[in-house]
């Protein structure tokens, strides 16, 4: 007899998940992009300890349909792409159809959600990646998608959370990110009972900025605005006092999504040189629209890093964008006051 066996469904629905949601913040993330893909208009995020024991995201988008409702939770089944050739333009943030079925199999999930065409809601359970019940309730248009006990099924990832708090602050920054990605939807969102952020949602960069970053900061923002290379270059800059400690708000957003690449810090930071003290950086929420067939964004399965076809050119037009936004000399002694 031979030892190689298949894995149960049950064990390779709990390996990927461990790939797919990390910690809290990898699951907020998820149910988030899926909020966005159906075009919701608002979102709302709470959060108990972290998102350890309780996350809770809502959203007024499309809803899932009833027909739909257990392959919402399959492995690689979406609603968002079906041919090879879809692959090449991908316009949603999911399209691997993995995100709740891995979250599913690692916590209880109670999930309410109706689409316009239907009169009443369905209130659907899952745990550990089963549905045990589905019942119909009255609710909003919409999803909401409540999970409990993150891991609870998984002792030894349990034991590697970092303390709620830690965990809490990696959801903070990614919530900044996502709110200021789409400063069209109103987000709100709730840590342990407070009230973080709430961004009206009115499609100014400005306002979203604001939210996260308060008024003051924002007198020493400075507006980019520029194209070149194929590139559209709009959003903020700035070097209060000087500068922050670390590149976490050097923050780039690719054609509506947060992107990584260090062609764009080293543009960013080569602008503000003679500006920002030695060993600080620059704050910045730039969004850069390119041509989809000239970026790749499968270079990393989480979907952050981006690589560019023509880096020189980008590196040139974001360089160039940055200095002419900085160009009046005193830039940073004219607050511009914000309306
Ligand atoms: P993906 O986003 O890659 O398609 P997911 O596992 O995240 O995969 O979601 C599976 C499917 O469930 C989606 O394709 C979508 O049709 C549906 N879905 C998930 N979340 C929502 C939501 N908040 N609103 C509407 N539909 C949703
Ligand atoms: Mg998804």
């Amino acid at each position: 007899m031979g030892k190689i066996r298949p894995l149960s469904e049950n064990l390779i629905g709990k390996i990927a998940a461990g790939e797919v949601v990390e910690r809290p913040a990898a699951a907020i993330k998820e149910l988030i992009e899926n909020s966005l893909d159906a075009g919701a208009t608002a979102v709302t995020v709470e959060i108990q300890e972290g998102g350890l024991t309780s996350i809770r995201v809502a959203d007024n988008g499309s809803g899932i349909d009833e027909s739909d409702i257990r392959m919402a939770f399959e492995r690689h089944a979406t609603s968002k792409i079906s041919r090879e050739q879809d692959l090449d333009a991908i316009a949603t943030l999911g399209f691997r159809g993995e995100a709740l079925a891995s979250i599913a199999a690692v916590s209880r999930i109670t999930m309410t959600t109706r689409t316009a065409a239907s009169d009443t809601g369905l209130k659907v359970k899952n745990e550990g990646g089963r549905i045990t019940d589905i019942q119909e309730i009255a609710c909003p248009v919409g999803t909401t998608i409540q999970v409990n006990d993150l891991f609870f099924n998984v002792p030894v990832r349990k034991g590697f959370m970092k303390k709620a708090g830690q965990e809490a602050s990696a959801v903070h920054d990614l919530i900044v990110q996502l709110l200021l990605s789409r400063p069209d939807v109103s987000f709100r969102y709730i840590s342990n009972g407070k009230t973080e952020f709430h961004s009206p949602g009115d499609g100014q960069t400005a306002t979203a900025l604001q939210t996260v970053y308060g008024s003051y900061a924002m007198k020493f923002m400075k507006e980019v605005n520029d194209h070149g290379n194929g590139l559209i270059i709009k959003g903020y800059v700035g070097i209060g006092e000087n500068g922050r400690g670390n590149r976490n708000q050097e923050m780039f957003f690719i054609n509506g999504r947060v992107m990584h690449n260090k062609i764009l810090n080293e543009a960013l930071e080569t602008a503000c040189r003679e500006r920002v003290m030695i060993g600080k950086f620059p704050v910045c929420a730039l969004y850069i629209t390119i041509p989809y067939e000239a970026v790749d964004v499968n270079v990393h399965p989480n979907k952050l890093e981006v690589r560019f076809r023509d880096e020189t050119g980008v590196y040139e037009a974001v360089l160039s964008a940055v200095l002419m936004a900085l160009k009046e000399k005193d830039a940073f002694q004219h607050p511009v006051e914000m309306t």
